[in-house]
């Protein structure tokens, strides 16, 4: 946990990961065990279509927040949602619309994973995007997934690309999908649609020749895509309290996300200020009028400063100070050369 300048507290952790209750290679505690290694804050545990080991694997690993919540499918396994906070596994041959509906009922936090997932060529393993729009009253959806990246570029690589894609998975994830990105922009337009990145963990064994390698380690997938939170206060020791403030993180989009192959980004910071107002990721200003943006890194980069899902602004630099001069939503994105390395959630001034 690290505490920024303003006196915020912001977690780094990874979510969406699966164990040998549904179709990945260790359990809770030794996922967890891998975290402690990497140093984060917190994990997001997301089996498919069970909460089984809920009660006995939510709580802190020493330093470590543990949540355990589920990926909902729907009968024809497409429209996957994750789903913290259920009170229960819920009903399979519910419709996406209705399992997100569930959620708000248990004021639960769900988000829409890998929702433009595609494979240019066929193969093994199909994609599984999110097909049922339009759905309202989800919390966000994953703007990037690790693994759905990952699998398409091996589904596109020769036998040279493969083996590099199998020994070096971090290195070759670029950036979340444009489509992506303008679809969390577009929705952000009528409403606050908070972004997450998804690690997607299995650890997946794969025969190579005679050897069996293991495909994304948990412990790989840990060093690359996380999803940070800023909390207002800091985190408790108290395990309920503690997952509520998570929960309430995310849902308020407090959150920025990284890939830390290219640094760790905690700490990061993106505000805004309008006198007596101010507003972190997720936040609102009433008007534009007399505000200013400001943006801080842990070191420099490139970035881009974008007004209602237009690229207004690029500048390499560790600070930006802006004033926007209308209304309408913000988010910043920056670059380690061609390679995305922190993404925002929206503030919204004057709308
Ligand atoms: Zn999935
Ligand atoms: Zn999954």
């Amino acid at each position: 946990m690290i505490r920024d300048s303003f006196g915020y507290y912001h977690l780094s952790g990874c979510i969406h990961m699966h164990t040998t209750d549904s179709d990945g290679a260790s359990s809770h505690s030794e996922v967890a065990a891998f975290a402690n290694e990497v140093g984060l804050d917190y994990i997001m545990f997301t089996d498919h279509m069970t909460l089984k080991s809920r009660q006995s694997a939510e709580r802190f690993y020493n330093d470590l927040l543990v949540v355990v919540g589920y990926e909902h499918n729907d009968p024809a396994d497409q429209n996957h949602y994750l789903l913290f906070g259920a009170s229960e596994v819920y009903d399979e041959n519910l419709t996406p619309q209705e399992y997100i509906d569930k959620g708000v009922a248990d004021n639960a936090v769900g988000f829409l994973a890998h929702p433009d997932e595609v494979r240019s060529r066929d193969g093994e393993y199909p994609p599984y995007p999110w097909t049922d729009w339009p759905v309202e009253r989800f919390t966000g959806i994953e703007i990037w997934n690790q693994m759905s990246e990952w699998m398409e570029k091996l589904a596109s690589a020769g036998p040279l690309g493969k083996a590099q894609l199998l020994f070096s998975p971090r290195k070759f994830m670029t950036s979340p999908p444009a489509t992506t990105l303008k679809r969390w922009d577009e929705l952000n337009l009528s409403r606050k649609t908070v972004g997450i990145v998804g690690v997607d963990a299995h650890a997946h064994k794969h025969k190579l020749g005679p050897k069996t390698i293991t495909i994304f380690p948990y412990k790989v997938h840990f060093r690359s895509l996380q999803t940070h939170v800023i909390l207002t206060e800091q985190l408790s020791r108290d395990y309920p309290t503690a997952r509520g403030q998570l929960l309430e993180a995310l849902r308020d989009a407090r959150v920025y996300v990284s890939n830390r192959r290219w640094g760790a980004a905690g700490g990061f910071i993106f505000r805004a200020v309008r006198g007596s107002e101010t507003a972190i990721c997720g936040g609102s200003i009433s008007s534009p009028e007399g505000c200013y943006l400001e943006v801080a890194l842990p070191r420099a980069g490139e970035i881009r400063l974008f007004h209602n899902g237009a690229n207004i602004l690029t500048t390499r630099s560790k600070n930006l100070s802006f004033s926007p001069s209308s209304s309408g939503v913000y988010r910043v994105e920056v670059y380690q050369g061609p390679k995305g390395w922190i993404f925002s959630n929206h503030i919204r001034i004057g709308v």
